[in-house]
This record gives C-alpha cells, sequence and structure tokens, in this order.
C-alpha cells in the first residue's frame, strides 16, 4: 500500500467516526429530550393529582366540620328542649305540691333573729328575712349570719317609715336601693337580692303607683296568705300564735307565712318549733322565695 493510499484510508476512518459521532449525539439527544419531557409531564401530572387530593380533602374537611357542627345544633336544641320539658314538669308538679315560705320582717335584732336562725337549723329549714336596711348596718354579723345559713335576705326599706316611704315613689325607691348598697357592703359587690315586701303590704288603691314603679324598677314584691299575728298586739301567747296560724293556713295548698324577728316578739321564737312541726306533719315542703 501506497503512502497516499495509506492517508485516504485514515481520512476515511476519520470521516465514518465524525458521521458516527453526530449520529449518535442526534440520538442521544432526541433520547434524552423525550426521557426529559416524559418527567416534566410525570411532574404535571403528579402536580396535578396532589392539587386535586388536597382540594378534596379540603371540602372533605369543609363538610365534616359543617356536619359537626350541625350536630352540635341539634344536640343543643334536643337538650334545651328537654330542659324546658322538665321545667314544665316541674311547675306542673308544684301546683299540687304544699310548699310553704317562712318569712320573717322588720329585723335583724340582736335578741330575736338568732334564736330563730337556731331554729331553723334544727330542723334543717330555710327562711326568708325581709330586713330593714338601717337595722342591717347596726347588725352586720347577723346578715352575714342569714346569709351564710342557706336562708334568703329580702329588702324591707330602709327605714320602715310609712309616711317618708310612701309619700313619692322616688322616696319608695330610695330607700330600697339605700338598703341594696347596706346589703351589698356587708355582703359584698356581688350580692344581688330584688325580692322586696312593702312595709305594711302592698295592697290598696293607694300603693297601685309604689307596684308599679317596684315593678319598673326589676323587683319582685311578695305579700303573705297566712301569719301567727304577732303583730296583731304585744306579747300575745304562744298557743294564740300557734292557733291564728292555723286558722289562717287551713286548706291552703302554697303557703307564705307572715312573722316578725324584732326584739319584743319573744313568742314568735317561742311558737316556731310547734308551727314547723305541724307544717311537716301536713306535708309541705320548706321553700325560700327568689
Ligand atoms: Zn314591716
Amino acid at each position: 500500500m501506497t503512502r497516499r493510499q495509506n492517508l485516504r484510508k485514515k481520512k476515511h476512518r476519520k470521516k465514518f467516526f465524525l458521521v458516527f459521532l453526530i449520529i449518535f449525539s442526534l440520538f442521544f439527544v432526541k433520547i434524552s429530550y423525550k426521557y426529559s419531557q416524559k418527567n416534566v409531564s410525570n411532574v404535571v401530572e403528579a402536580g396535578d393529582l396532589s392539587e386535586s387530593l388536597l382540594l378534596m380533602s379540603e371540602k372533605s374537611a369543609i363538610n365534616m366540620a359543617l356536619e359537626h357542627e350541625k350536630s352540635i345544633i341539634e344536640a343543643e336544641k334536643t337538650e334545651r328542649a328537654r330542659m324546658e320539658r322538665e321545667e314544665r314538669k316541674r311547675l306542673e308538679a308544684k301546683k299540687d305540691m304544699k310548699i310553704v315560705y317562712l318569712t320573717f320582717d322588720d329585723g335583724p335584732s340582736d335578741k330575736i333573729t338568732p334564736q330563730i336562725l337556731d331554729t331553723l337549723k334544727k330542723y334543717n329549714v330555710k327562711a326568708t328575712f325581709f330586713v330593714i336596711g338601717n337595722l342591717a348596718e347596726i347588725h352586720p354579723d347577723l346578715i352575714k349570719r342569714i346569709h351564710e345559713e342557706g336562708h334568703v335576705i329580702g329588702n324591707h326599706s330602709y327605714s320602715h317609715k310609712y309616711k317618708h316611704i310612701y309619700s313619692s315613689t322616688t322616696n319608695f325607691i330610695n330607700e330600697l336601693r339605700t338598703t341594696e348598697n347596706v346589703l351589698k357592703d356587708i355582703l359584698g359587690e356581688e350580692y344581688e337580692t330584688k325580692i322586696i315586701r312593702f312595709p305594711g303590704g302592698s295592697f290598696g288603691k293607694k300603693k297601685e303607683v309604689f307596684r308599679k314603679a317596684a315593678v319598673d324598677n326589676g323587683y319582685s314584691y311578695y305579700d303573705w296568705n297566712s301569719l301567727n299575728g304577732d303583730a296583731e298586739g304585744h306579747n300575745i301567747s304562744k298557743n294564740r300564735l300557734i292557733q291564728r296560724f292555723k286558722t289562717t293556713s287551713k286548706g291552703k295548698k302554697q303557703l307564705t307565712v307572715l312573722m316578725h324577728d324584732i326584739n319584743t316578739k319573744k313568742t314568735t321564737v317561742e311558737a316556731l318549733p310547734e308551727i314547723i312541726e305541724c307544717l311537716q306533719q301536713n306535708g309541705y315542703e320548706f321553700d325560700t322565695l327568689k
């Protein structure tokens, strides 16, 4: 082989190798392009999928939350209806029940109130005390004791002076407010009582404006339908008080008994155990005014 022939052969080989390299490169580029495209579409598809999964889970989470809320509202509704039914039943039952509200007016007093509290404790009975504001100021400890022993305190004006109280509705309301503040001073700012008893009772046409003023100012007033007659004279005997109670309570299912815890009412303390026993024997339940 000549040198020239050798050179040509080498040139051919070089050319062939170059062509091969180009073809191979092209093929490689194509393959890698295809592969990369596939990857991109995979990513896009995966992205779409995760996004739709997210949307679905979001939707179901919202639905679940709504369902949950709905079930809570339903449960609350059912519970409310149940409580209303029970309250109606309780009130219905109460209509037929024999209930007595023992009430003590015009205190507190240092001699009588503690003895009445002792008796009530002995019989495990609760009562309502309609106190006078200026006496509450003098005996804050008794007010505390009444309250701590689970009895209810009502408002019976500040001065108990009819002439002043009933000369105007302003005086009347001011008397109630002053006593409210006295009670707050003794029992704490949180303490509140809105039940009142009119000095001398709320009866009669003359007191109509005062009844309206009381209600307009958020008070509930209570009179009585039974009494022991301890305000009908001085030193009335124990037996007469019991008799008076029996006469005035006869045939009544709901009793609000008026008594007094003033220092002069010694026989009220003496008659109280028999009055309580009589009520217990006749099936009365003791409650407090609210
Ligand atoms: Zn009174």
